[in-house]
């Protein structure tokens, strides 16, 4: 066995290295294993989205801490993440009547209602015609592929050790089992994403893990629009759990049913970000144990077209597209159980992990939850 450390973190994406960071703040000595040899799970895969304004009202708290956490990352690391706020246009008055409720609900300094004008200017689409929008100005940029590595590598430079092509088969009492032999530790917090099944699968199938699939795509970027560009759209307001408290809600998913069929049948959260290579457009939403790998060409292709009618692009030039996967449920967004007295076991089960990662970590650290999140 080899030297014990105050803390071992199984996995380095955005959880683990969020874990590890904070934990590296507080003065732990820290270990992270992992079976890849760089982050290229979930949190390389996604639109680097910190929604924090959409978040329920229950995790404000966390997303607040995670909101801050993120900032000092990037201040030490020196990756870009850009305060610039995410911009709603609404394109019917329901989608502009539930802004104005969660305005009211929130207030302004976490809701800017904006003239369809402004909304326009802020998407960098003068010719899109919105009835009004919105802007959120605490969510932050980041840059998805840039992010988890150069955590990783700083926090390698930093005293981290990371222990990478390293497989975990089993974590108990301080003791983390590895195919390269066992690693201790006085605590473990082990955040292996959709892999839960493989090191926890009594604790997956209680929670009803599950691997959810999304169509992503990147495209090139007219200079006309912002590199820090973070755009929601009316599907996005039926499925961000602040957005969908407001009693609107309902009613725009009635006439969504009714405008956008094709949108609503392959679950779309049809949002679009900026990173420097380009845009991230996407999404769509299927959910399986073990998913296949095929990407729908319809699917693409219907939130390429509906994505580029509101920035004014009208021939995408796509540079690459994937499917991305992050751990779903059904029952909740958090798992986050303590199985001993040493293992902590985190799990965000929906797509909101890269937002509320460092405040988690701190959770898992301090022996917190959220109950009913
Ligand atoms: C297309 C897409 C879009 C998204 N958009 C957003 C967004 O805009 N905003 C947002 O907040 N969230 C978004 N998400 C969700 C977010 O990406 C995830 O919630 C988050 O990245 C999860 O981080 P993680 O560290 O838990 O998982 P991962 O990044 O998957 O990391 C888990 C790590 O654990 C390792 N591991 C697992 N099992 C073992 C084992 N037995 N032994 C050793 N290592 C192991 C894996 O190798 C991996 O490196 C999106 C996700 C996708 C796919």
């Amino acid at each position: 066995m080899t030297t014990s450390t105050d803390l071992i973190v199984v996995g380095a994406g955005i959880l683990g290295l969020a874990t590890a960071f904070t934990a590296r703040e507080k003065g732990m000595s820290v270990r992270v294993i992992d079976s890849a040899d760089r982050p290229v799970g979930s949190s390389i895969q996604n639109f680097g989205h910190a929604c924090f304004t959409g978040q329920a009202d229950i995790i404000q708290g966390v997303a607040e801490d995670s909101r801050a956490g993120w900032l000092r990352a990037a201040q030490a690391v020196g990756f870009w993440a850009a305060e610039s706020g995410t911009y709603i246009p609404a394109m019917t008055e329901v989608e502009l009547q539930v802004l104005r409720e969660f305005a009211d609900h929130r207030g302004a300094g976490q809701v800017t209602l904006l003239s369809g004008a402004e909304v326009a200017a802020g998407v960098g689409n003068p010719g899109l015609a919105p009835v009004g929008g919105a802007h959120l100005p605490r969510d932050v940029r980041v840059d998805p592929r840039e992010a988890a590595p150069a955590l990783a590598g700083w926090l390698a430079g930093n005293g981290v050790d990371f222990e990478w092509n390293t497989q975990v088969t089993a974590v108990a009492d301080g003791v983390v089992d590895t195919v390269r032999g066992p690693f201790a530790a006085s605590q473990v917090v082990v955040c292996p994403g959709y892999r839960l099944m493989g090191l926890f699968p009594e604790m997956a199938e209680r929670h009803g893990v599950r691997v959810c699939t999304l169509a992503m795509s990147l495209i090139e970027r007219p200079a006309r629009i912002p590199a820090g560009l973070g755009m929601l759209t009316g599907t996005s307001l039926t499925r961000y759990d602040g957005f969908t408290a407001m009693p609107s809600v309902a009613a725009l998913r009635a006439e969504l049913r009714e405008r956008e069929p094709e949108l609503v049948g392959c679950i779309a959260n049809l949002m679009v970000t900026g990173i420097g290579r380009g845009l991230l457009v996407g999404d769509s939403h299927a959910y399986s144990l073990s998913p296949e790998p095929f990407i729908d060409e319809s699917i693409a292709s219907l939130l390429l077209g509906r994505a580029g009618r509101l920035l004014g692009i009208g021939a995408p030039v796509v540079l690459q597209r994937w499917l991305g996967q992050y751990a779903d449920s059904a029952d909740t967004n958090l798992v986050l159980e303590r199985p001993d007295g040493r293992t902590t076991v985190v799990v965000v089960t929906s797509g909101i992990g890269m937002t509320l990662s460092f405040g988690i970590a701190e959770l898992a650290l301090n022996g917190g939850n959220v109950a009913g999140f």
